[in-house]
This record gives structure tokens, C-alpha cells and sequence, in this order.
């Protein structure tokens, strides 16, 4: 690892880092930092209908396809590295030693941040299992007593990325990051996932909609700043700080 600064992404199938924090991947790697996106699963059992809808399709072609489409996606933003764990989809579980292996990660990317789900989300439990992962590695990361000797993690920030159907979901913003800068890598990564060509236009149209929230939350018609397209996250841990 380099001393630059760095960030983990935990993406619970393939394609989820495009569509709810590409922007952020993109922006945070143009700016120096590391960004590693790790994969639980290639989603391809539950996040590949197209695929299977081609005649002798096979689950290891699936794989496969989604991982091309991740990597392809990754490089478009930039992404300093992506991993894939392959612990299975619809439903995602890991196993104690699969989680470790999440630890390991953590404590070798050292993240000044993190990103993963929603907390909650009923139509794709998957999503909240790899947030509760997230969390539940952070923690072990941080505990003395696995692997002494080890760097024991610090406390990064996890922030949660947009789920789809938000309003569903109990996901409230609390931050909004601006990405017109890298807007247009957002899209190429997008354009990558030719298995949810539906979802291209959706997703343009809640970065145009959060960079409302983010004019709107910068000072408004009283000098906002200029946004075009922006993500919002929501924010787990409390900041400390010396002013407010
Ligand atoms: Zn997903």
C-alpha cells in the first residue's frame, strides 16, 4: 500500500458501487486517494436476469460476465483495486473465516472511510447483510485481541450509499458529495453494465435530483454553490470536532 489516503468500498453484489457511489470512487481517486471497492458477491443469481434469460446459461458464465462488467466499471472510475470474495447471492452469507478475510482487508487498506448499504432494505436483504458485515468487520479491525500484533483499524466514518426505491428504506442523507467533476466517469461505469440497461437513466436522474439537495443545502438562492449532479449518503458514526 502507498501512504496516500484511502477508502473501502463493501458492495454486496457486482454492479451495486456504480449506480450509489461511482461518483464518490472517481472523485475521492482524482483527489489521491486509494480506493479499493471489495465485491461479497457477483450477484449473479439475483442481479442478472438478463443473462439467465439467454438459452444454456450457466452460473459460472454469469459470474464471469459480472466480473468483467465490475472491472470494466472500476476502471472506468478509476478505482485503485477491486475484490471479489464470491460468497454467494440471493441470499449473501459469510462465513466466520470469509469475514476474516473481510478483516484482513480492512486492516490492509487502513480506510480513512468506508461505504457500503442501507441499514435497512426489504427488498434485497443482501444489500443490509453486507452493511451488518461492514460493521461487524470494522469492529473485529479494531479489536487488540484478533491477530495481535497486527495495525489495529482506527475509526473511519461508513458512510451509506443511496439505496434503490429509497423512501423505502428508512435511509435519511446527511451529506451531500458534489460529482459534477467526474460526472461523466459516473457514466461510463454506468454504460458498463449492459445487463441493467433500465437503470441508466433512473440513476442520472437522482444525481441531478441530489445536486438540487446539495444546491439547496449550501447556501440555496443566498449563494449555493453550483452543482450538477451530487450523491448523498448517511453518515453511522458521530464526527468530533473542535468547532462547529
Ligand atoms: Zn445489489
Amino acid at each position: 500500500m502507498t501512504d496516500n489516503k484511502s477508502v473501502l468500498v463493501i458492495s454486496a453484489h457486482a454492479a451495486d458501487f456504480v449506480w450509489r457511489c461511482g461518483g464518490a470512487i472517481a472523485l475521492h481517486q482524482e483527489r489521491g486517494f486509494d480506493v479499493t471497492i471489495a465485491c461479497l458477491s457477483f450477484g449473479e443469481r439475483g442481479e442478472s436476469a438478463k443473462l439467465w434469460k439467454q438459452d444454456g446459461c450457466t452460473l459460472d458464465q454469469v459470474k464471469t460476465a459480472r466480473r468483467a462488467e465490475a472491472e470494466k466499471a472500476a476502471a472506468a472510475l478509476g478505482a485503485h483495486d477491486i475484490v471479489f470474495f464470491d460468497a454467494g447471492d440471493y441470499p449473501l452469507e459469510l462465513k466466520r473465516e470469509q469475514k476474516f478475510e473481510v478483516v484482513d482487508l480492512i486492516r490492509k487498506v487502513q480506510p480513512d472511510f468506508m461505504l457500503s448499504h442501507s441499514a435497512y432494505d426489504p427488498y434485497n436483504t443482501d444489500h443490509m447483510y453486507a452493511t451488518s458485515v461492514a460493521m461487524e468487520c470494522r469492529m473485529i479491525a479494531q479489536a487488540w485481541g484478533h491477530n495481535p500484533g497486527e495495525k489495529v483499524l482506527g475509526a473511519p466514518q461508513l458512510y451509506l450509499f443511496e439505496p434503490h426505491q429509497t423512501e423505502q428504506m428508512g435511509w435519511k442523507p446527511d451529506t451531500f458529495l458534489d460529482i459534477t467533476p467526474v460526472w461523466d466517469k459516473k457514466r461510463a461505469a454506468i454504460e458498463c453494465m449492459q445487463g441493467q440497461e433500465h437503470l441508466w437513466d433512473y440513476y442520472t436522474n437522482v444525481a441531478r435530483n441530489r445536486a438540487n439537495h446539495f444546491r439547496r443545502n449550501s447556501g440555496g438562492m443566498a449563494g449555493g454553490r453550483k452543482a450538477e449532479y451530487a450523491e448523498g449518503f448517511q453518515s453511522i458514526y458521530p464526527r468530533t470536532v473542535d468547532e462547529l
